[in-house]
């Protein structure tokens, strides 16, 4: 059977760990070519970069700052003439920086819009353009987004008032780009995982108390994994979503679906 992302080419970015990493492996084990790139940790990448090519697929790791232009400019050129060009763009990178508001400075608040939000703005301009300058296919979309957002794009959430505006700007900014480009048959989509078992977030299931509090937030009564949410971004990615744009997918076991309310009334 033809693999579902079979001749495609891809840039994950944040690859080296956690989301974006399990969403490369994935995308490679699709059939994809696949640019995994790295921020600061560049052996990660380059071992599953050499992995991909060990099971006989096609990858490269390339460093980039997201949050910079040149950085954005600079992965995407780098994944065109890696792989010959690019089809699928994955915007994963993501930090958090966490503080009650009278303590949030200007420094931690500019940091993660400028990853989160800005990055993925960047990321997803430079993608477009490239995506419009291909000679397209003659089926399905001519170049694929996915972002990655988080529950918090719908959920508020003390204490993170960066990173919650930064996913909320996420949400409008794919409804956006999907309503603008779609006469160019190009997809955009948004993920939003709800709690994964990766660095960002080590302190809320690392310990066993923690775990339990957390899990009192889980209707579906596990802490996700990567490959959950890889699994649905290589599905959205791939022409068996080829209807599918503008669109959130909650990969959070139910997360949002208010479990507070379970056994109220
Ligand atoms: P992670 O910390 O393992 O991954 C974040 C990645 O972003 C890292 O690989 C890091 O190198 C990269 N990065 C940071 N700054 C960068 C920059 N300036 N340029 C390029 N790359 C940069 O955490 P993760 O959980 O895998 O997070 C991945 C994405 O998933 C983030 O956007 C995060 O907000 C989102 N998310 C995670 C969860 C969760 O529960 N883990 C839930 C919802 C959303």
């Amino acid at each position: 059977a033809r693999l579902l992302l079979e001749g495609r080419r891809a840039l994950v970015t944040g690859a080296s760990s956690g989301i974006g990493l399990a969403v490369a492996r994935e995308l490679a084990r699709a059939g994809a070519a696949v640019a995994v790139n790295y921020h600061s940790k560049a052996e990660p990448a380059e071992a599953l970069a050499r992995e991909i090519r060990d099971a006989g697929g096609q990858a490269v790791a390339l460093g980039g700052d997201v949050s910079s232009e040149e950085g954005a400019v600079g992965l995407v050129e780098g994944t065109v003439s890696a792989l010959g060009g690019i089809d699928l763009l994955v915007a994963n990178s993501g930090i958090q920086k966490d503080a009650a508001v009278a303590e949030m400075s200007l420094k931690d608040w500019e940091a993660v819009i400028g990853v989160n939000l800005t990055g993925q703005f960047l990321c997803c301009r430079e993608a477009i353009r490239a995506f419009r300058r291909g000679p397209g296919r003659p089926a399905g979309a001519r170049g694929t987004i996915v972002c990655m957002s988080s529950v918090h794009e719908v959920i508020p959430w003390a204490g993170h008032v960066n990173y919650a505006a930064s996913k909320g700007g996420i949400h409008m900014m794919m409804q956006t780009l999907a309503q603008e480009v779609a006469p160019d048959r190009i997809r955009v989509n948004a993920v939003a995982p709800g709690a994964i078992r990766t660095p960002i977030n080590r302190d809320a299931w690392e310990t066993e108390e923690a775990l339990e509090r957390l899990l009192r937030l889980i209707p579906y009564g596990r802490i996700g994994e990567p490959e959950d949410v890889a699994r649905a971004v290589a599905w959205l990615s791939s022409d068996e979503a080829d209807y599918v744009t503008g669109t959130t997918l909650f990969v959070d076991g139910g997360m949002s679906l208010y479990p507070g309310f379970v056994g109220n009334g």
